[in-house]
């Protein structure tokens, strides 16, 4: 029989941890194939560890894996399809948002349809800030102006894929990891599933709005290079509507003389001009402290107990 692991990324969810365990056996009953359950503690700071523990003493086929501190839910992610043995693996969240009663459809979109992966993502944000959702849309929709990479607008992390698929993942080594676009880099067949958004069954959402607009940046970093592009368009811009200026203005002291005038407009000029400067090399800024966190080249994730 074929093995399925599940990787679980979870930080401070000690409340989920029980509730996920007994709903994910529940749905996954009759499934054609074996278990593992990969939980991976991202450094919580609650019960969450002593949680894996209990299952773990419980059912040979739930383990787990600690890290040091939290590293972040993409860590997370990587370690756990590292760890995992199966044939196939699934990622799903721990707060019961991704049903796991999508999975035997998926598995048998893979199985029997010749996919090598299946996704999921949501059709609605309910439940959502309405201000979150309006940026998430706009994020989505500059991302895939600017890059080649496609990403889906709504695409959740919960997905099932083929080991050949999670090997050609886990042999992208970056540090800085967005894998909204590494799984759609991978290529391979994907299908879609979609749902409406379920809203969490304990504890509370792990984004502030500061933390999804650094991701964000991220994510454009790590699959665009447009705003470089943006920086010397601005550039060759400006320097064609300053020769401009300096042939008007020339023309017009010859004909017309100088009488002292215009000091407003040279400082909206020389604020305008320096705003865009700084602009520019703000984005120059954010890929050249991507590539020097690249070159360091630090462990993506750290681990303290293993199971
Ligand atoms: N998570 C994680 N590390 C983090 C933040 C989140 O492992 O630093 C896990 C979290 O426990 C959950 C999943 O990632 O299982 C999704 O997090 P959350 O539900 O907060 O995100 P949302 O569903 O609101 O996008
Ligand atoms: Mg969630």
């Amino acid at each position: 029989m074929k093995k399925l692991s599940v990787v679980i990324p979870c930080y401070n969810e000690e409340e989920a941890v029980p509730l996920f365990y007994e709903a994910f056996l529940k749905e996954v009953q009759g499934m054609p194939v074996e278990f593992e359950l990969m939980f991976v503690d991202d450094g919580s700071r609650d019960g969450t560890l002593g949680q894996f523990e209990k299952l773990h003493a419980l059912d040979e086929r739930v383990h787990y894996i600690s890290f040091s501190r939290n590293f972040g839910k993409e860590s997370a992610m990587f370690a756990g399809m590292e760890a995992a043995t199966g044939d196939y693996v699934a990622i799903m969240d721990v707060d019961l948002q991704d049903p796991p009663s999508l999975l035997p459809e998926m598995l048998d979109a893979i199985e029997n349809d010749g996919y090598d992966c299946v996704a999921s993502r949501r059709v609605t944000r309910k439940g959502e800030p309405p201000i979150r959702s309006f940026f998430a849309r706009a994020f989505y929709r500059l991302i895939n102006g600017i890059s080649k990479t496609e990403i889906v607008d709504g695409a959740r992390d919960f997905r099932l894929m083929t080991r050949q698929m999670v090997d050609a993942i886990l042999s992208l080594k970056e540090v800085g990891r967005f894998s909204k676009g590494l799984f759609s880099w991978v290529g391979f067949k994907t299908k879609w599933l979609e749902y409406e958004n379920i809203e969490r069954v304990a504890g509370e959402t792990k984004w502030s709005f500061w933390k999804l607009l650094l991701y964000s940046i991220d994510g454009i970093t790590a699959f665009s290079t447009a705003p470089l592009a943006i920086a010397s368009f601005a550039g060759v811009l400006f320097c064609v509507i300053a020769f401009a200026m300096l042939l008007f203005f020339f023309f017009k002291t010859i004909l017309f003389g100088d009488p002292v005038a215009g000091f407003p407009a040279s400082i909206c000029i020389i604020l305008f001009l320096g705003g865009i400067q700084l602009f520019c090399i703000g984005i120059l800024g954010q890929y050249l402290s991507k590539t020097y966190l690249e070159t360091k080249k630090r462990p993506i994730y750290i681990v303290k107990t293993k199971k």
